[in-house]
């Protein structure tokens, strides 16, 4: 085909899978290209709740989360209709923005050698067994040996994901505060979950002593708040008395939260014969694991270590490492899947929050069965 360029490696999206497969294919040697279609760095629809996984990784990659500012979190607080149930985590767990996190995986990955394109959006892709070939937009079309699509929840033409059998009714925003002192002193080191009629919230701390309130809910529960961002916050602040506190007087960060629609929680990419070698999918292009259990930035971190470990021992293989992707995380996503919905309506949060109370170690077990663990990579692949 005329007017094209060709890329040993072309990356599509540079979050979290997207920029880690970059850090360890660019300080490999191998030339990458990541295409990016955000200009600069910017806020994401995430409860900003980084496990011992996603640390574990970014460790590995050279990403110090003290200099970054990180908030610790050692315990959870569990509301519903007023109670409250407490359990120290079985980790510490850190609290930082996506808009710093995201943009330090970046910097290091051209660090490393990566080129990063930004302003790029991929409009379309095809693959063969070949190569995959990139409708980059003013950038032209390029071919791709090796194709990593890492797009996140945003599906590129060609390559979409079936996402049948998967919960997508749900709706996610997230808002930044800035808190009193005394309502940051009382928030500090802990992440609050509000279950609430028909979705979830998680209040936590992020650098800078900023708060994070991050919710998940369902259509119907939206429209019967009132269909609004402050008729949603009323519902939980009155559902939820000691978050009220927190909130009281807080200045939001943003003039409107920021939002995600028909979220596919539960939905794991599972290969077919007819999938062309050669095409990595990554984060949540992989598997999509409900945010109730905090692990979807470890998932995408540990795809993108996993892809770019086993492209560098074995080459297109791409099918391979989507099954053992897909048996890596099926439980996990399964045992989120059923708290997500338990956490969702009102008989199952009554459960929840009942087994969470009487026996607190419960949390802690969960929290252990719905980890991802971190993968062994290729022994060539030096990371700092
Ligand atoms: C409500 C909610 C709360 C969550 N809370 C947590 C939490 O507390 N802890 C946790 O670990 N996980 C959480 N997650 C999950 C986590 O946010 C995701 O799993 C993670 O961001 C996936 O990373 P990714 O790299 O696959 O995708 P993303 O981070 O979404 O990155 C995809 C990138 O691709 C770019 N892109 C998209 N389309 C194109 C295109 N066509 N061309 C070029 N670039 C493109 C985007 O601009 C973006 O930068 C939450 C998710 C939701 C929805």
């Amino acid at each position: 085909m005329n007017g094209h360029r060709t890329e040993e490696l072309v990356i599509v999206g540079g979050g979290l899978a997207g920029a880690s497969a970059a850090c360890i294919l660019g300080r490999e040697g191998r030339s990458v290209l990541l295409l990016e279609r955000d200009v600069g760095a910017r806020h994401k629809v995430c409860g900003e709740f980084l496990s011992v996984e996603a640390q574990t990784y970014l460790a590995r990659l050279g990403i110090d989360l003290d200099a970054l500012g990180a908030s610790r979190i050692s315990h959870l607080r569990l509301y519903h209709r007023g109670k409250k149930a407490e359990a120290e985590l079985p980790f510490l767990a850190r609290g930082l923005s996506r808009k710093i996190l995201d943009e330090a995986l970046l910097e290091k990955a051209i660090s490393h050698g990566a080129q990063i394109m930004r302003g790029v959006t991929v409009r379309s892709i095809t693959a063969d067994e070949r190569a995959s070939w990139v409708d980059a937009g003013s950038l032209g079309r390029v071919r791709a040996e090796t194709l990593f699509l890492a797009s996140g929840k945003h599906d590129v033409r060609g390559a979409k994901r079936p996402i049948s059998g998967s919960i997508n009714d749900l709706i996610g925003f997230k808002m930044h505060y800035r808190l009193s002192e005394q309502q940051r002193t009382a928030l500090d080191g802990a992440i609050e979950v509000i279950l609430f009629d028909e979705g979830y919230a998680g209040l936590q701390l992020i650098e800078g002593g900023v708060a994070n309130l991050c919710l998940v809910v369902s259509q119907r529960g939206f429209e019967q708040a009132g269909k609004s961002w402050d008729s949603l916050v009323n519902q939980v602040t009155r559902e939820c008395p000691p978050v009220a506190d927190r909130l009281r007087n807080a200045i939001a960060l943003f003039e409107r939260p920021f939002s995600i629609f028909q979220i596919p929680y539960g939905f794991v990419h599972h290969p077919d014969w007819t999938e062309p070698g050669g095409l990595f999918r990554l984060g949540d292009q992989m598997g999509v694991i409900p945010s109730f259990t905090g692990e979807g930035m470890s998932m995408a971190l540990h795809s993108g270590y996993i892809a770019a470990s086993m492209f560098l021992r074995n080459g297109r293989a791409s099918t391979d490492f989507h099954r053992k992707m897909a048996a890596n995380v099926r439980q996990q996503i399964r045992l989120a899947f059923l708290l997500n919905k338990a956490a969702r309506f009102g008989p199952g949060q009554a459960v929840l929050f009942h087994l969470c109370r009487t026996w607190p170690s419960l949390m802690r077990q969960v929290a252990a069965f719905t980890r991802i663990r971190v993968g062994s990579i290729h022994k060539t692949a030096a990371l700092s």
